[in-house]
């Protein structure tokens, strides 16, 4: 249970977030802010209270690995890994620039960061590879993969899924930032993963789904890893694209655009800046 103020600071770091996003994807008018609108809320309790990671020793042996599948929201991730340590706050402002110290997808050159990723499907795949050597070496850490719904439109997931439960890969969390929006249009229309807890239960996962929204919901569902032992634990987070902007959410639009030059003021207005 959370108290009122571990509340009120975890909206305080989501705010921050959605704001840096919003600065950083417009400063270059580069895309993808409503991919990391969308999943404020799910990196605060990651990286307040689920991971165990250190800023300072970022390669440390016994670290939680955590891999960012939907690298596109690079832009989310890097503005709570700044504030978090691990690397300048300043360096934010470069993001996208040329020569810049921060690429407009992910990239593993930047401290604290495991794998680029940015074309989809390569995020799980990856994390089970180093969950399988995990658990190989008899090591504690546990892997996890932020992921968005167009990942799993990706063949590659699937073998992934299928490889993660036929070796019982339960030191492996699997997250999708499922927002129901991607790159070409709405998930239901491109793809359509439903009925998805189902299919992954029948896929051999276990399985939770929660309002990625709710702080108390994200922290109680990643209380206990794994979601059952000798599974690999799958957590299907409902999430709005471009959450926390009218402008933005729910729009196809704000998967490639940033928040334009004359709705900045009122984007930041809105998220209470
Ligand atoms: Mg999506």
């Amino acid at each position: 249970m959370l108290t009122k103020k571990q509340i009120c600071d975890f909206e305080y770091l989501a705010v921050k977030i959605r704001a840096d996003a919003v600065m950083m994807t417009n400063l270059q008018h580069s895309g993808h802010v409503g991919s990391s609108l969308s999943m404020a809320d799910l990196l605060v309790v990651l990286f307040e209270k689920v991971l165990n990671v250190a800023p300072k020793n970022p390669k440390g042996p016994n670290r939680d690995r955590f891999i960012l599948s939907k690298g596109h929201a690079a832009a989310g991730l890097y503005s709570i890994m700044a504030e978090k340590g691990f690397f300048p706050k300043d360096w934010l402002e470069t993001y996208y620039c040329d020569n810049g110290k921060l690429c407009g997808h992910i990239s593993h050159h930047v401290p604290g960061v495991e794998f680029s990723t940015g074309s989809l499907g390569h995020g799980l795949p990856v994390t089970v590879g180093m969950a399988l050597d995990g658990k190989r070496k008899g090591k504690k850490h546990r892997v996890f993969c932020l992921m968005s719904d167009g990942d799993c439109n990706e063949g590659s997931t699937w073998e992934a899924i299928m490889l993660a439960a036929q070796h019982k890969l339960d030191n492996l969390v699997a997250i999708v930032d499922y927002n129901k929006v991607q790159a070409l249009g709405f998930s239901k229309d491109v793809i359509n993963l439903e009925p998805f807890a189902e299919k992954m239960n029948l896929f051999g996962w276990a399985v939770k789904e929660i309002d990625g929204h709710n702080f108390e919901q994200i922290l109680d569902s990643l209380s206990i890893i794994p979601f059952v032992k000798g599974k690999p634990s799958f957590l299907i987070a409902h999430t709005v694209k471009g959450k926390g902007i009218s402008c933005m959410e729910n729009t196809v639009a704000s998967h490639y655009k940033c928040v334009a030059d004359d709705k900045l003021e009122d984007a930041y207005k809105e998220l209470g800046v």
